[in-house]
């Protein structure tokens, strides 16, 4: 047997951000992770966007996790050697002249905390583009290549040991009083952490949350002559850069029971989006599809288990995991090592009352 500090179950963003903060504080970890090809994060265009909505609020908690995660990103692009993250600016475009009233009445009392960068209210003039109405220029966010960045982290972990790309399985985990073992791997470890997204609800411990799957899906298409400098936002997001010459256009939200096939469907409502905010041709060259963790508060799931002390989860994420995940990991090591709290409103143990026991 293997002794560890941290067995943390899930790759996705989530698992990937809390095994590199934990291996960062000196701590013995293993990750488990199924290597599936339509995982959230792997589908996930990979977008930090502080002004959400058609209503133009602030995302929540933006002024403090959206300037740590660009820090975070583009630190471990420079650690990694390869631009996974783009700090490109975002154009949200007005739908209308009264969405634009909208927003300048709202820049009166700049609720948006230095994240816009400028409103034009004429046209705006750029090849392709369809903003008669104008647009409000976000700064502060940008874009990741999640899959390209969960590759070269999931290379290094087989490399040094710390990643296992295989199911694991719950049913094989014993606990005794100073922690767990798990004879398939022949690992013991002082704590378990649950990074499974949606995954989390087919596991034995944490089907009572209010955690509902949403299914997405996302278009890759190339639009030639349309530019790649920033991210466009009306209806969908029209994200450069997932692959050399396309965009990544997102997302559609479903919710269960889940049709077995809805490509189609998908298809039509995001190229008709995608045909709201551009003239250009554009052919698609790909469709990709996953499964969001999403929560009933719109809030991630973080903290103990209320009766496995061993046991935690770091999920619930929903369509925020890449600008959540590094402010969040960061809490939830200091929280388990019994350095900080956790944000109540992130805490798991709001729901502690939904738990019937075992
Ligand atoms: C279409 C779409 C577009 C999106 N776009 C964005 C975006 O632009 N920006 C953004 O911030 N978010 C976006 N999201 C949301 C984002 O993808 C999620 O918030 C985030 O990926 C959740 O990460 P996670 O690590 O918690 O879960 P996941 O990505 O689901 O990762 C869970 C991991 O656990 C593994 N696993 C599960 N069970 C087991 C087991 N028993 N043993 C071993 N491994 C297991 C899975 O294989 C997986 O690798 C999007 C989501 C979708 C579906």
């Amino acid at each position: 047997m293997t002794d560890y500090d941290y067995l943390l179950i899930g790759h996705g963003i989530a698992g990937a951000v809390l095994a590199r903060e934990l291996r960062g504080r000196g701590h013995r970890v293993l990750v488990y992770d199924e290597p599936r090809p339509d995982t959230a994060s792997r589908v996930a265009a990979g977008l930090m966007n502080p002004v959400a909505g058609k209503r133009f609020a602030l995302t929540w908690r933006a002024l403090e996790t959206l300037p740590p995660a660009v820090a975070y990103y583009q630190a471990l692009s420079q650690e990694l050697g390869e631009e996974f993250f783009q700090n490109a600016p975002i154009l949200k475009v007005f739908g209308s002249a009264q969405e634009q009233q909208q927003m300048l009445a709202r820049a009166a009392d700049d609720p948006w905390q230095g994240f816009v960068e400028k409103i034009e209210t004429a046209p705006i003039a750029r090849p392709g583009l369809l903003a008669p109405h104008g647009g409000a220029w976000l700064r502060g966010g940008g874009h990741l290549r999640v899959e390209a960045l969960l590759a070269a982290l999931a290379e290094g972990g087989r490399a040094a040991g710390w990643l296992r790309e295989e199911t694991f399985s719950w049913e094989h985990l014993v606990s005794d009083g100073t922690g767990v073992s798990y004879a398939p791997g022949q690992v013991r470890a002082r704590h378990v952490v649950c990074c499974q997204g949606a995954g989390a609800l087919a596991g034995p411990h944490f089907g009572w949350l209010p955690l509902t799957p949403n299914q997405g899906a996302v278009l890759d298409v190339a639009v030639p002559g349309l530019n790649a400098a920033q991210v466009l936002n009306r209806g969908a997001y029209v994200v450069p850069g997932v692959a050399a010459g396309q965009f990544r256009v997102g997302a559609t939200y479903r919710w269960p029971p889940f049709a077995e096939v809805l490509g189609d469907v998908d298809q039509r409502e995001l190229a008709g989006r995608l045909a709201g905010l551009t003239d250009l041709p554009f052919e698609v060259v790909g469709e990709r599809r996953g499964v969001r963790p999403a929560v009933r508060d719109r809030r991630p799931l973080l903290g103990r288990h209320p009766t496995l002390p061993w046991l935690s989860l770091f999920g619930g994420f929903g369509s925020k995991g890449v600008s959540l995940a590094p402010r969040l990991a960061a809490q939830l090591a200091d929280y388990l090592a019994g350095s900080g709290e956790l944000w109540p409103d992130v805490n798991l143990a709001r729901y502690y009352a939904l738990y019937k026991g075992a």
